[in-house]
C-alpha cells in the first residue's frame, strides 16, 4: 500500500490486539536479536534485564474459576507529548539533546555517543521503558558474529529504547531513494516484533494515513491528540497526555480498565461517555 499521508508528517505508529496475543514472547526474541540487545548470563536480576519490548501478565484479579490472563507487550510508546509538539516527558528532561522527537516520523530517537547516563529520561518515563546499562555488552563466544551490522551495540553508562526499528526506516528510504521514489510503500517499513509475531496481534505503520489499517483500527481523534475513537480502544495512562503512539484493543472491559489508574467510580463514568458517544 502506497503511504497517502496528504501532505502531512508520517506518524508512526502501533495497535496491539491483546484479545490476539498469547504471551509466548517472539516479539521480545525478535527485538533482541534484531537491535543486538545484550543479555546477561542470570537474568533473574529482572531490575537489571534489558527489553525494549516487555511482555507483563495481567490477571482480573478473581479466583478460579472466573481467572482471566491478558498478556501485554510493552514497547516504547513513543510519546508525541500534549499538543503533539514532540515534549514527550523523556525528551522534555534530557538535559544533553540525547533523546529526541523526529516530527517528519513522530518516533522518539536515543543517540547513545550523546547520553552521559544522569537517567533523567528514565525518571520522567512513565512506561518504564528506558534501561540503564551497568555494564559493557558481552554475548556468549562466537555469538558476536551474528550481530545485526545495522544498529550499534551501546556501551557501559548510556540508556536504550526502542526505537520502532528506526534502521528499517532509513533502509526503506535509501531504497526509495535509489529507485526515485519519494514515498516509501507501508510494507518496507515494519518493525521485527509486527513480522516476528505468530498471532498477528501487532500491526505497524502511519497513523496519518486514513487508508492503513493502525488508523482504521483506532480512528485517532486528530481534535484530541489522537485520542482512539474506537471504544474498544485505549492508550495505557491516557490521563497523563503523554499521547502514545502505541494503542491497545481489546473486547474485555477489564482489560481495558487496567490501562488506567482510574479512581473509585471514575471507570463507570468513562465507559458510559465512551459508549454513548459510539452509539
Ligand atoms: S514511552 Fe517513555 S521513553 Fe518512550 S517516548 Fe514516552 S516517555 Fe519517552
Ligand atoms: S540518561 Fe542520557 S538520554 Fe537520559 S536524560 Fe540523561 S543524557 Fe539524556
Amino acid at each position: 500500500m502506497k503511504q497517502d499521508n496528504h501532505g502531512k508528517n508520517h506518524k508512526y505508529g502501533m495497535v496491539i490486539d491483546l484479545d490476539k496475543c498469547t504471551g509466548c514472547g517472539s516479539c521480545m526474541v525478535a527485538c533482541m536479536s534484531e537491535n543486538n540487545v545484550p543479555f546477561k548470563e542470570d537474568e533473574t536480576r529482572k531490575k537489571d534485564s534489558i527489553t525494549w519490548m516487555r511482555v507483563y501478565k495481567l490477571t482480573n484479579g478473581k479466583p478460579f474459576p472466573e481467572t482471566e490472563i491478558c498478556y501485554m507487550p510493552r514497547p516504547c510508546m513513543h510519546c508525541g507529548g500534549k499538543g503533539d509538539h514532540g515534549h514527550s516527558p523523556c525528551v522534555s528532561v534530557c538535559p544533553a539533546v540525547a533523546t529526541d522527537y523526529d516530527h517528519s516520523t513522530g518516533i522518539v530517537s536515543q543517540i547513545y555517543t550523546r547520553c552521559f547516563g544522569c537517567r533523567y529520561c528514565m525518571g520522567a518515563c512513565p512506561y518504564h521503558v528506558r534501561y540503564f546499562n551497568w555494564w559493557d555488552p558481552k554475548w556468549p563466544e562466537g555469538m558476536e558474529n551474528y550481530l545485526s551490522p545495522d544498529v550499534s551495540p551501546r556501551m557501559r553508562g548510556v540508556v536504550e529504547k526502542c526505537s520502532f526499528c528506526f534502521h528499517r526506516y532509513q533502509q526503506a528510504k535509501d531504497r526509495a531513494y535509489v529507485e526515485e521514489r519519494e514515498e516509501i510503500e507501508e510494507q518496507e517499513y515494519q518493525t521485527a516484533c509486527t513480522q516476528a509475531c505468530p498471532a498477528g496481534a501487532i500491526t505497524f505503520g502511519d497513523l496519518n494515513n486514513p487508508d492503513h489499517a493502525v488508523h482504521q483500527m483506532v480512528k485517532p481523534d486528530p481534535h484530541a491528540c489522537g485520542k482512539p475513537r474506537n471504544p474498544k480502544a485505549f492508550r495505557l495512562l491516557e490521563r497523563l497526555e503523554t499521547n502514545p503512539k502505541v494503542y491497545y484493543i481489546s473486547e474485555r472491559d477489564w482489560v481495558r480498565k487496567a490501562g488506567d489508574n482510574y479512581l473509585e467510580g471514575e471507570w463507570e463514568k468513562v465507559k458510559n461517555n465512551h459508549d454513548k458517544g459510539h452509539e
